[in-house]
């Protein structure tokens, strides 16, 4: 691949690291950029420091091979790449809605400087529309090459958990393109994906940016749709898991997304509806998005539902009472904490004076950074032992293969509430224990 595009992936996060490493995979010489020098040192050694599924395994054999290295220099990335792909972070403002961009524009004043012969910088972070037609204009002011650097935006879709199977397998790609020659060294670039049938949808910068947003839209509407079912559900003495079960043959509805419980969280879907209602203000269609206020709030109240049924399992207040949590990642097959339900749930519980002990099998060391005041566990056990009630709040695999019957023997009260719909109810109540579960009788 002697004539190949060289790669920079510049902010190694959960989507630049996964970026980077499916870049080298797909056979480019590629370097990542990140401001964090920790980061970068643990990468270049080899070490995720973060938890997605296979992603260690993955880039390991590319650092040692030197078709992959990770650096602090946006300089040497520069003189390195043909096609520089910003993965950077773009988190909700504190105190507002509005997303945090500045972290982009500090990615491309770092860049473009060094920019000296043609190349295309794509952005991948999931932004405000408008953001990329504002970065185009800055990276052609400041790079020496002026709009020979050009910008193209390709929004990411990726998910946690899943990262490296959406990256080399999306289900599409798409890309905001101002000419014909980025949208040729894009397909170029993912050659490899194209040729195995993956759609490739070419737009304008706009429409690009928006795709982004209004899929994460959808899939928080259809969450906290759900979780507004089962509201209705806990009112009426009726079960959630039932009719979302029932709904899901519908193919016009479909059954993904569609599972009631402790709701959203993590990096992107609560803080890119935000985002996305700040940016209709800007634009003046602010009722356009009204509906996502809603979406957020019926999110936001399965949180205070769990901590009703966690107080009501205690006999009506915390004190003196020992819960134990099960999950603290937002998810599993994660260790992002990020607006984390889980936490937020512990949080909550432990302000109202439980005494709360919290077990994730990954999460542990990030919940605790976040988090210092709660108590952590190394075991699921270890956390129940003496507890009063046990709430089970991230989906993990280990948590639904413990035994009832083994966990009734350590615990002071044998109550468990389901916050993710995910545990077998029946072999719960036949050990003896108390099954709740939001949205059922
Ligand atoms: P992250 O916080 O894990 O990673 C961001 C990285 O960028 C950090 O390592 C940070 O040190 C680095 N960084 C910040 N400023 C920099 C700079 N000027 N130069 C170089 N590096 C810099 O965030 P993430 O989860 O990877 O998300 C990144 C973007 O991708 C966000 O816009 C997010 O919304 C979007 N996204 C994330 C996912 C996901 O599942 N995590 C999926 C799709 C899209």
């Amino acid at each position: 691949m002697a004539s190949a595009p060289r790669i920079t992936v510049i902010g190694t996060g959960y989507l630049g690291a996964t970026h980077a490493a499916c870049m080298a995979e797909l056979g480019y010489e590629v370097i990542g950029v990140d401001v964090d020098p920790d980061k970068v040192s643990d990468l270049q050694a080899g070490r995720v420091p973060f938890y997605e599924p296979g992603l260690e395994e993955l880039i390991a054999p590319h650092i040692a091979s030197g078709r992959l290295r990770f650096t602090t220099s946006a300089e040497e990335a520069a003189a390195f790449g043909d096609v520089h792909f910003i993965c950077v972070g773009t988190p909700q403002r504190k105190g507002e809605f509005a997303a945090d961009t500045s972290y982009l524009d500090q990615a491309v004043d770092a860049l473009a400087p060094h920019l000296v012969r043609p190349c295309l910088v794509v952005g991948k972070s999931t932004v405000p529309v408008g953001t990329a037609a504002r970065l185009a204009e800055r990276l052609s002011a400041r790079a020496p090459v002026g709009e020979a650097a050009e910008l193209a935006w390709n929004p990411e879709f990726l998910r946690e958990g899943h990262a490296i199977n959406d990256t080399l397998r999306p289900d599409r790609l798409v890309v905001g393109v101002r000419s014909a020659a980025a949208e040729a060294r894009l397909r170029e670039v993912y050659a490899p994906l194209l040729d195995a049938g993956v759609p490739f949808l070419t737009t304008d910068f706009a429409t690009s940016e928006l795709v982004k947003v209004s899929a994460n839209a959808f899939l928080s509407t259809k969450i906290s749709f759900i979780n507004a079912m089962a509201e209705v559900c806990e009112a009426a003495g009726a079960d959630v898991t039932q009719l979302s079960e029932a709904l899901s043959y519908d193919p016009r509805i479909g059954g993904l997304f569609l599972n009631a419980g402790l709701g959203f969280g993590g990096g992107c879907l609560p803080k890119d509806i935000r985002a996305f209602m700040a940016r209709a203000g800007e634009l003046g269609v602010d009722q356009a998005l009204t509906f996502l206020r809603e979406v957020d709030a019926i999110n936001m109240r399965r949180r205070f539902k769990m901590v009703d049924l966690a107080r009501e399992a205690c006999g009506g207040g915390f004190l003196g009472r020992r819960v134990a949590v099960f999950g603290a990642a937002f998810k599993p097959e994660s260790d992002d904490i990020r607006d984390s339900p889980a936490l937020n749930v512990a949080a909550q519980v432990q302000l109202q004076g439980g005494e709360v002990t919290v077990y994730d099998p990954k999460a542990t060391d990030n919940a605790r950074k976040m988090y210092p005041g709660l108590a952590y566990a190394d075991t699921a056990f270890d956390a129940a032992r003496g507890a009063h009630v046990v709430l089970h709040l991230t989906e993990w695999r280990e948590f639904r293969a413990i035994d009832p019957e083994e966990l009734g023997e350590i615990v002071a009260a044998r109550h468990i509430i389901d916050g993710r719909n995910a545990l077998d109810a029946p072999r719960w109540r036949a050990a003896g224990w108390t099954f709740r579960a939001l949205g059922r009788p």
